[in-house]
């Protein structure tokens, strides 16, 4: 899933950048608040990590602008340990949740999968339909209860057409969600992820909808689950 880094601090933006690419997730990182506003406004993410000490527009007035217009895209501070009160001004600010610095890695992602989690309305760490199993901790699947075998992207396109079961999602939506803007990605590259998945999977699990997109049918049997 692709999400929005903000932190103006050169050192730490890269390891923050690494650290999560490393934990599955497609990192935009925007070392400025002004500049993350206009990404935020033209684009989508699944969550933003936010600094809240930032050059041109602070991440408190970054999350001011955000929540003012009824964008709901969660997010996570990250905060200085001994400031209880950015904390505080976060979290009433419309943040989702917080990290303290020193920032551990494992932590940040766990905290950024649940918020998108609860975004999605499943508290639950596991997502299912139909016979596809995900676990987007562990980034492993199984369908019909045996392991499958994902490369990332494949693993990244699956778990967002189960996250919008029901759904179609055109190739364009799908591309911007799940990769980076400088990923070169070839033109048909959704095409052919979704060609493995279902060599790995069965052909019927992801359907495409002529000149529309892609969408995994609800089956009536998802369910999140532990
Ligand atoms: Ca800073």
């Amino acid at each position: 899933m692709r999400i929005l880094l903000v932190e103006d601090d050169a050192l730490l933006g890269d390891a923050l950048q690494a650290g999560l690419r490393e934990a599955g997730f497609a990192v935009e990182w925007l070392e400025d608040g002004s500049a993350a506003d206009v990404a935020l406004r033209g684009e989508e993410f699944k969550a933003v990590v936010l600094d809240l000490g930032l050059p041109r527009l602070t991440g408190l007035e970054l999350l001011q602008r955000l929540r003012g217009r009824g964008d709901r895209t969660p997010v996570v501070v990250l905060t200085a340990r001994d400031a209880v009160e950015d904390r505080v001004k976060g979290l009433d600010g419309g943040a989702d949740d917080y990290v303290v610095k020193p920032i551990a890695i494992a932590e940040l992602a766990a905290r950024l999968r649940a918020v998108v989690r609860r975004s999605q309305g499943a508290a639950a760490g596991l997502l299912q339909v139909g016979h596809v199993v995900v676990d987007p901790a562990a980034r492993t699947a199984t369908f019909r209860g045996r392991p499958v075998e994902l490369q990332p992207r494949e693993f990244a396109l699956l778990h967002e057409l189960l996250l919008n079961a029901g759904r179609v999602l055109t190739r364009s939506q799908l591309e911007s969600r799940l990769y980076e803007w400088d990923s070169g990605l070839d033109s048909n590259a959704i095409e052919v992820h979704v060609h493995h998945l279902r060599r790995k999977l069965e052909p019927g699990v992801i359907r495409t909808v002529r000149g529309v997109g892609y969408m995994v049918p609800r089956t009536g049997g998802e369910r999140e689950r532990r």
